[in-house]
C-alpha cells in the first residue's frame, strides 16, 4: 500500500526511531507519543484491521508484544503499560494499518485505564449478547 505511513516506514522509505525488527513486525516509537516510550508494534504486511490478520502474521505480532512489553517497561523505569489497539475508524484508528500501541504507565501518571474510554452505554443483557456472539462464531 504505497499510500500508507506504516507501510512506508516498513519499507524504509519514512524515517521511523525503529526500535525492533522481525521477519514479520517490525517496532517504532510513536513520533506524538502519549508518554516516553510509546511503542507501536506494527506487521510489516498491510491490513487495516486485527481480523485481516492472517494466522502467521498474528502470532507475530502478539509473541512482539510479548517481547517488547517487559524490555520496554524496564528500559523507562515504568510501573506497567497499557496495550491496545484501535480496531476500525469508529474507534479512532487514524493510521488503517494494524499496530499495537505500547504505553509505558506510572502510578499518579493522570492516565486512565481501558474502562475509562467508554461512557458504559450498554442496552442488552448478557445472555443475549452471548447468544449472538456464539451464533455468528458458529
Ligand atoms: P491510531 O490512532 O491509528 O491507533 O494511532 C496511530 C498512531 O500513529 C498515533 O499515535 C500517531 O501519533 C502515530 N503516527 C502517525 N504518523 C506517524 C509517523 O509518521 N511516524 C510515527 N512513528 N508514528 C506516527
Ligand atoms: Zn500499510
Amino acid at each position: 500500500m504505497s499510500g500508507c505511513i506504516f507501510c512506508r516506514i516498513v519499507a524504509g522509505e519514512i524515517p521511523a526511531e525503529i526500535v525492533a525488527r522481525e521477519p514479520e513486525v517490525i517496532a517504532f516509537l510513536d513520533v506524538q507519543p502519549l508518554a516516553d516510550g510509546h511503542v507501536l508494534v506494527v506487521p510489516r504486511a498491510h491490513v487495516a484491521r486485527v481480523e485481516e490478520l492472517a494466522p502467521a502474521a498474528a502470532d507475530a505480532l502478539f509473541r512482539a508484544v510479548l517481547r517488547l512489553a517487559g524490555p520496554v517497561r524496564e528500559a523507562l523505569g515504568a510501573a506497567g503499560t497499557t496495550i491496545g489497539v484501535n480496531n476500525g475508524d469508529a474507534t479512532g484508528q487514524t493510521i488503517p494499518h494494524v499496530h499495537v500501541h505500547i504505553v509505558p504507565r506510572w502510578e499518579g501518571d493522570g492516565a486512565g485505564s481501558v474502562h475509562t474510554i467508554f461512557p458504559r452505554h450498554v442496552k442488552r443483557k448478557l445472555p443475549e449478547v452471548g447468544a449472538a456472539i456464539r451464533k455468528t462464531l458458529g
